[in-house]
């Protein structure tokens, strides 16, 4: 594209930062960081640590992250840095169960961050408008491997039925994607500022649209990958003055390199990657100060969606997770499980919102016979004793993943075994004797051709 993007940043930053850095720092290598799950990697990684989140780490390079079978278990997220400051906003509040909402969540690594930070007895709805990438979202939500998740395929403004009702809502708002030039040339070819503008108004929109269903006090983490601050200083100041709200601000340290920018009532802070080791990035927390508190409707909307398995029947499902759940079934035969305490919200959810999955998938039940679901394998909630358990090596982990059908030497019996690659619970295979038979989904196997020479592990390090 032949557009002068350092005058553009000296313009359109508003002297926040030098333009002519900020375009320079464009042509330098992006830092690649993970974000490790502590419940299926609990002990710290020999890493460097990102400054402002406790499992967040650079690798030195990118490895190829199809290669790692602990990558396909949710075992860690990739995750640019400067994403991962949304710990410093949710740490401060997560000291109570929460209620969030993660309107822009695709491909899911807020979702799966917010979720590691909540307390037990909170709920996470991740929203995602596009339905393709709410799949991934779904994905990535069940490898994570948190019971209490929602994920729904939604326009903002379906969620007026919850009004009042979250704690936090976050919208990480789709932009003119700035902060990706280096990461991703393309963004730069299909950036223009006829898109900023779009990019604004659309952001202002999706703002007012989830206001509603904000608590009194609750707060809406609003945040951008882009630099201008049409789409930052602009949208928030704006946004404050047509509501009753104000912004918050956080401690920083001085290291970090963050900025912080006042306009007009907005607070942002602002990630450079000449300034931080991390991409482009913008965040605010706004406050809501007064509105409707949240009233549960006296009568219940029946949701055909769904069938609440009796508590008498649910004591064929009871040894699977340790979680006090409500067991339903969707499709005939697929069980899931959801938090007890949140049964009345998950019927509300399935009436009123296009519910991709919400909670823990469980077991295939055919006549009297139960056939484990790969994704109860990644549960952190799976009771693991009630299957034989084999330790499979690092190729026949990632064959698993390829969805081949395996041969594994000394499977310790016939039938339903559960797999680990050093101790991260991978899946299920059913051993019949001469093969094993690998139900790991299609959609979610690795297309690739795999080196065998090339494969390599995360917990190897
Ligand atoms: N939060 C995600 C994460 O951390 O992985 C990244 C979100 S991305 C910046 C913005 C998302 O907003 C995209 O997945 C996009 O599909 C979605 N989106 C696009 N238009 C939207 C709209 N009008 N309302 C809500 N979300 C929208």
């Amino acid at each position: 594209m032949n557009f002068n993007f350092q005058t553009y940043f000296t313009e359109a930053l508003h002297g926040i930062t030098s333009g002519a850095e900020l375009y320079a720092s464009l042509e330098t290598a992006s830092p690649t960081s993970i974000r490790s799950n502590s419940n299926k990697i609990p002990k710290a990684l020999p890493l460097p640590q990102v400054a402002w989140c406790e499992q967040g780490y650079y690798l030195p390079q990118r490895p190829k992250f199809t290669l790692d079978p602990a990558f396909h278990a949710g075992a860690y997220y990739v995750q640019e840095a400067s994403s991962m400051f949304l710990e410093q906003i949710v740490k401060p509040l997560a000291t109570r169960p929460l209620k969030v909402l993660d309107l822009c969540a695709a491909p899911g690594g807020k979702s799966t961050h917010l979720i590691s930070l909540m307390q037990r007895g909170s709920v996470l709805v991740a929203n995602e408008v596009i339905q393709s990438r709410a799949q991934i979202v779904s994905e990535n939500l069940i490898k994570w491997g948190k019971s209490n998740c929602v994920v729904t395929n939604n326009d903002p403004k379906d969620f007026g039925f919850l009004e009042g009702f979250f704690d936090i809502v976050v919208v990480d708002a789709p932009c003119s994607g700035e902060g990706m030039f280096r990461k991703d040339p393309q963004a730069k070819e299909e950036w223009s500022e006829a898109n900023v503008e779009l990019c604004s108004r659309r952001q202002t929109r999706i703002l007012h649209d989830i206001w509603n269903s904000v608590a009194p006090g609750g707060t809406l983490i609003y945040s951008t990958c882009t630099f201008n601050t049409k789409e930052n200083e602009e949208v928030v100041s704006q946004f404050l003055q047509q509501t009753d709200a104000v912004c918050k601000h956080i401690p920083l340290q001085l290291e970090w390199g963050v900025v912080e920018k006042q306009h007009k009532g907005a607070v942002c802070y602002r990630f450079f990657p000449h300034k931080v080791k991390g991409e482009g990035f913008c965040v605010s927390i706004i406050q809501k100060l007064s509105g409707e508190e949240f009233e549960a409707p006296r009568k219940q909307t029946p949701s055909k969606a769904i069938t609440i398995v009796s508590e008498k029947n649910k004591l064929h499902y009871s040894n699977l997770i340790s979680d006090e759940s409500v067991v339903y079934e969707r499709q005939p035969g697929i069980i899931w499980s959801f938090s007890k305490n949140y049964r009345k919200f998950l019927l509300d959810m399935f009436s009123h919102c296009k519910v991709i999955h919400a909670g823990i998938p469980l077991v295939e039940s055919i006549g009297h016979k139960l056939n484990p679901l790969p994704g109860l394998a990644f549960a952190s909630s799976f009771n693991q004793n009630i299957l034989p358990q084999h330790e499979v090596d690092l190729p026949t982990a990632i064959r698993y993943f390829k969805k081949e059908a395996l041969s594994i030497e000394n499977l310790p019996s016939k039938g339903w075994i559960h797999l680990k690659y050093k101790n991260i619970s991978i899946g299920f295979v059913k051993n019949i004797g001469n093969r094993a038979n690998n139900p790991y989904p299609a959609a979610w196997a690795i297309k690739m051709n795999i080196q065998p020479d090339l494969l390599w592990s995360i917990v190897d390090l």
